[in-house]
Formats: structure tokens, C-alpha cells, sequence
């Protein structure tokens, strides 16, 4: 399926000069979700894992849908102030200054095996952030997916030493 269809580049959003990649599109066409999760939920089964993993917000969209057509847990990932309970921090750069991302501590049980789902890859550093959290918890990470690749945005080594689906590259 040409997913790029789906896909809407918006200029200048957030900011002047960034080119958005606007996935709502291929939510709102019943096939193009479909064929997205299917895909998605075929490469954790591959990997044999048993947790799916995805940052807010637009990670949640795919990963929750993937882990019920997987029969897989879900794990959240979320920005500082999100989750009630006791979180397990990471902090990481960005261009300009840092960022966090959290997770419940307690979710990812040790050995459990880990597919890590986001809608774009573009520096990495979220991803980075997000194997590092799996890996302090002691979970392995079997794999990670994206529905978008921007590799112009990251070096090509990133992920090197792990399974990677990417479903567009632009
Ligand atoms: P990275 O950390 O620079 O790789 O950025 C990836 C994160 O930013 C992902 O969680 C994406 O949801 C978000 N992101 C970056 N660029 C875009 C975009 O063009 N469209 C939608 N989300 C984006």
C-alpha cells in the first residue's frame, strides 16, 4: 500500500521552516489504519515479543491497537507529570535543552521482551531515551518500529543493533 497517501507534509508547523508529517489522514481512512497495525503487529509477533512500548501521544494511536491484534501487554511512555504512580525517569538532549520521558516503574518486568512503536523517527533521541528506560528495567529490547523514517535527521548507524521496521522513508 503507498502509504504516503496518508501522510500530509504541513509546512511551518510547529515552528517557521519544519516540515510536519500530519499522520491523521491515514487514521482517518479505515484500509490505511488497518494495514498500518496489521503490519505493525506482524513484526512484534516476528520478534516474539511480549510487551508493546509507545511514547504519548502519537505513538499511542498505533501501539495500543497493535498489542490487542498481538495479544501483547502495553507499556506507556509519558512527559513529566503524566503518570500518578512512581515513574522510572530518563533525561535527554535535545537541540535546544533536554527533555524526560517516564514510565511507571514496576511495568516492564525483567526479561520481558520489548517492541517499541513510534509514529516518526527523526533525531532518535526519543527512541534512545525510550531503549534506555526498557534496558534500566532490565527488558530486552526485540525490536522497534516506526510508521515514518526521516533518515536526513539521524545518523545511518542509529539502531544498529536492533531489529527496525520502518513502514514510509521520505
Ligand atoms: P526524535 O526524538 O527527534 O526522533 O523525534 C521523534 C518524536 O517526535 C516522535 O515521538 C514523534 O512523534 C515526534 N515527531 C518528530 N517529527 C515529527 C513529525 O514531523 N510529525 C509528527 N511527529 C513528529
Amino acid at each position: 500500500m503507498d502509504l504516503k497517501k496518508y501522510i500530509l507534509n504541513v509546512k511551518d508547523f510547529p515552528i517557521k521552516d519544519v516540515y510536519f508529517k500530519d499522520v491523521t489522514p491515514l487514521l482517518n481512512d479505515a484500509d490505511a489504519f488497518a494495514y498500518v497495525v496489521d503490519q505493525m503487529a506482524k513484526f512484534v509477533v516476528d520478534c516474539k515479543a511480549n510487551v508493546v512500548v509507545a511514547p504519548e501521544a502519537r505513538g499511542f494511536l498505533f501501539a495500543s491497537a497493535v498489542a490487542y491484534k498481538s495479544h501483547t501487554r502495553f507499556v506507556l511512555v509519558r512527559k513529566p507529570g503524566k503518570l500518578p504512580r512512581e515513574v522510572i525517569d530518563i533525561e535527554y538532549t535535545l537541540e535546544y535543552g533536554t527533555n524526560h520521558q517516564q514510565m511507571h516503574k514496576g511495568d516492564i518486568k525483567p526479561g520481558d521482551k520489548v517492541v517499541i512503536i513510534d509514529d516518526v523517527l527523526a533525531t532518535g533521541g526519543t527512541i534512545e531515551a525510550i531503549v534506555k528506560l526498557v534496558e534500566m528495567q532490565d527488558g530486552k529490547v526485540e525490536g522497534v518500529s516506526f510508521l515514518i523514517d526521516l533518515p536526513f535527521l539521524h545518523s545511518e548507524d542509529l539502531l544498529q543493533e536492533y531489529k527496525v521496521q520502518k513502514l514510509v522513508k521520505y
